[in-house]
């Protein structure tokens, strides 16, 4: 599961992407951190770990991870084959999601690619590439499936498919905002992977001045937010070159500063739990001696799939899950406080794992 990090140049992406990264290799021992430059592997903040990792005298501490890529390179005509355009655009087609990055913060040394700030243009101009991109895909499978079409009843259906989400795009609307409830085609459009179906979050890069009031005073952000909400999508405003100089802090020194701006947690913390819930995914925790630990599923995973995240051998030979909820927990002050008062579950294999549940897994070797 990873997230793209779009948006036109000189919007503040690589800055952002520098922040998460520098971030994340703070959290250290994750080997595949530089795997690629364009790549960062970035722990998901919870507050929950720290907290069990003292009810527990915990050697180590494991956040959850997510991974971000910087997609550098997307301009005006990039759907064309400008610049590096489709090469940029397959990058994207990989990613599960989408951070666009859109610049509200003016600067005069700092040019725009279209000579001015303008954030809604840039939406436009960045979405109509990937229309176009989507668009492209459309065509080549239409053309395809027509051959077949006349003698195969399911590839007719599919062919019209095709055309009525071609006509939605050429209207300029997404994919996202397509509508059907047949399951054929709800299969079908999973399979054509369009860019415009991912999810997306608009981070609204904003100037230091304007992070006191989260961008209320802003009125480029306002425009941003409107058209995100007709999108149904969310907007974090955040500053990017203040991000790079906290992630440069040690904790203390961060809270200071954060406390200066009269903020509680920085923008980018803020985002990166955005991004994992944009992904579907939760957190359950576990914790002992040795470690406390979050681990990583997709909303609505059973417990023993969820077991099998930390061995298949857990989710194989999976009895029952023994659950406290975190906050059950850090209430009573320990496991059998806990369990004392009747709050600690058994649960079963049809049992779905919820968003902070401590569990403890019992199996069979
Ligand atoms: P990219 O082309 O989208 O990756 O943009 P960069 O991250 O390279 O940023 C372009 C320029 O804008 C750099 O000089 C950054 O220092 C500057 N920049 C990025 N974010 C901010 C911000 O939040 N405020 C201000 N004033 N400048 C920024």
């Amino acid at each position: 599961m990873k997230l793209g990090i779009v948006g036109l140049p000189n919007v503040g992406k690589s800055t952002l992407f520098n922040s998460l990264t520098k971030a994340g290799a703070e959290s250290a021992n994750y080997p595949f951190c530089t795997i690629d430059p364009n790549i960062g592997i970035v722990p998901v903040p919870d507050e929950r770990l720290k907290v069990l990792t003292d009810l527990y005298h915990s050697e180590k501490t494991t956040p959850a991870m997510i991974e971000f890529v910087d997609i550098a390179g997307l301009v005006k005509g990039a759907s064309k084959g400008e610049g590096l355009g489709n090469q940029f655009l397959s990058n994207i087609r990989e990613v599960d999601a989408i951070v666009h990055v859109v610049r509200c913060f003016e600067n005069s040394n700092i040019i725009h690619v279209d000579g001015s700030i303008d954030p809604m243009r840039d939406i436009e101009t960045i979405n109509l590439e990937l229309i176009f991109s989507d668009i492209e895909i459309l065509e080549r499978r239409i053309a395809r499936a027509s051959k077949g079409a006349r003698n195969d009843k399911s590839l007719a259906k599919e062919v019209e498919l095709l055309k009525r989400l071609k006509e939605h795009l050429e209207e300029g609307r997404l994919a996202k905002s397509f509508v059907t409830e047949d399951e054929d085609e709800l299969g079908w459009i999973a399979e054509y992977n369009l860019l415009t179906g991912k999810p997306v979050i608009y981070a609204a890069n904003v100037s230091e001045d304007d992070l006191a009031d989260d961008g209320a005073s802003n009125a480029f952000v306002g425009r941003v937010q409107e058209y995100a909400r007709k999108e149904g999508a969310e907007v974090f405003v955040i500053c990017a070159q203040i991000e790079q100089e906290i992630a440069e802090l040690d904790d203390d020194e961060k809270k200071m500063f954060l406390e200066d701006l009269g903020l509680k947690e920085s923008g980018l913390e803020k985002l990166i739990r955005a991004s994992y819930s944009l992904l579907g995914l939760i957190s359950y925790l576990t914790a002992g001696p040795q470690e406390s630990r979050a681990w990583t599923i997709k909303r609505g995973t059973k417990a023993p799939q969820a077991a099998g995240k930390i061995h298949s051998d857990f989710e194989r030979g999976f009895i029952r899950a023994e659950i406290v909820n975190y906050d059950n927990l850090v209430a009573c002050g320990s496991y059998n406080a806990a369990r004392e008062k009747g709050l600690v579950r058994s649960e079963g294999k049809e049992y779905v794992v919820r968003d902070g549940d401590v569990i403890l897994f019992r199996f069979n070797v």
